[in-house]
């Protein structure tokens, strides 16, 4: 399957739609509106970053008969949108200006501007964090390894994480550092197999599986994080760095710096064409909060926000459905 994920490579920066998650909400927006014939970019930070990617199973999706991971039903439903022209770009959504025309999503690799944005991220936000993390974020707590990485030439650090994301910024890192500490929450990491054996194999890895990263220790700056292996004493390892991509169940809006109206749970509020309070931004998916959360409820809602896009930048009074060329 050859998928069109270009890393930070994208040099194309205009579109109609950018579309921020990729999950089965942003992977069906994506679909009927590049069909619609708008010019659709989808930013997604890793195939295994999110509630389906994650998924071992599924068997309830409809169409699909039989069990399928659920990172394989989102690359077939990814390249479905791509026969339709949508462009898929691997990187991780930092900040956006939603007020501005057009609207601006900065991302690791690069600046996007688009007519409409649709935000499809998830519910796997963090909401805890460890012990000295808010206080050492930004004097050695980092949560972007591309980012920041150069700032640690020839130092020990640590990752904590177990998805395709962490992996793949712990081996960015060993372009700089002297070694990294990988922490895997889980005893067996939930990610691309040729990923963890890259990890596995890297020379300057040190993996420790099964084990949850309790603190982030530093008077000033990072000196060292504590860490419990499931069973064992806890242990100080010495790094410099905590580059931190654990997962949780909030909404995924830190990027947004509260530029959308959310409920008290930080779940984002949107019309029945699941429009926010800012016309031209549209929200779908677990980042709503549904009372039922699944992937085929996702994708519904991914198709009626991209209809309600597509009216609205063709100016047209209903939502329509019959693009076919
Ligand atoms: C363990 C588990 C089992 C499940 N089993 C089933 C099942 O059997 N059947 C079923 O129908 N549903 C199941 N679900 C629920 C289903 O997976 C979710 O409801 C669905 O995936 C939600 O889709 P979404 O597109 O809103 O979000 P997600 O699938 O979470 O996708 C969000 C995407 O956003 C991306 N993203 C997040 N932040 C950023 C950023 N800053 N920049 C760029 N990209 C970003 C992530 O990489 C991710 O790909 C399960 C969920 C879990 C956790």
């Amino acid at each position: 399957m050859n998928l069109n994920f270009d890393l930070n490579s994208n040099t194309d920066t205009q579109y109609d739609v950018v579309i921020i998650g990729g999950g089965p909400g942003g992977a069906t927006a994506a679909l009927y509106t590049a069909r619609a014939d708008l010019k659709t970019l989808v930013i997604d930070k890793g195939l295994t970053a999110g509630a389906l990617g994650l998924t071992a199973k599924i068997a309830n999706y409809p169409g699909v008969a039989g069990e399928i991971s659920g990172a394989e039903l989102l690359k077939v439903m990814r390249q479905q949108a791509e026969t339709f022209g949508a462009k898929f770009a691997q990187d991780k959504v930092q900040a956006v200006d939603l007020t501005s025309e057009p609207k601006t999503v900065f991302a690791n690799g690069g600046t996007y501007t688009a007519r409409s944005v649709i935000i499809a991220t998830g519910s796997m936000g963090r909401g805890q964090r460890v012990k000295g993390e808010d206080e050492l974020l930004g004097r050695g707590v980092s949560y972007c390894a591309t980012c920041d990485a150069a700032f640690f030439r020839d130092q020990v650090v640590m990752v904590a994480g177990n998805s395709d994301e962490a992996i793949e910024e712990a081996l960015f890192l060993t372009k700089f550092v002297r070694q990294v500490h990988f922490l895997s929450p889980t005893p067996a990491l939930k990610a691309d197999a040729q990923l963890i054996e890259e990890l596995a194999s890297h020379p300057k890895v040190v993996l420790h599986a099964g084990t949850a990263l309790r603190e982030v220790i530093g008077a000033s700056r990072v000196e060292a994080v504590r860490v419990a292996q499931r069973g064992q004493l806890e242990e100080v390892i010495p790094v410099t760095g905590a580059f931190i991509y654990l997962q949780g169940g909030k909404p995924v809006t830190d990027f947004l710096s509260g530029q959308l109206p959310a409920s008290e749970s930080g779940c984002l509020i949107v019309d029945k064409e699941y429009q926010t309070a800012l016309p031209g931004v549209f929200a779908i998916g677990d980042v709503l909060c549904n009372h039922v959360k699944q992937a085929v409820i996702a994708a519904a809602e991914g198709a009626i926000a991209a209809m309600a896009v597509e009216k609205q930048l063709h100016q047209r009074k209903q939502l329509a459905v019959d693009w076919a060329k």
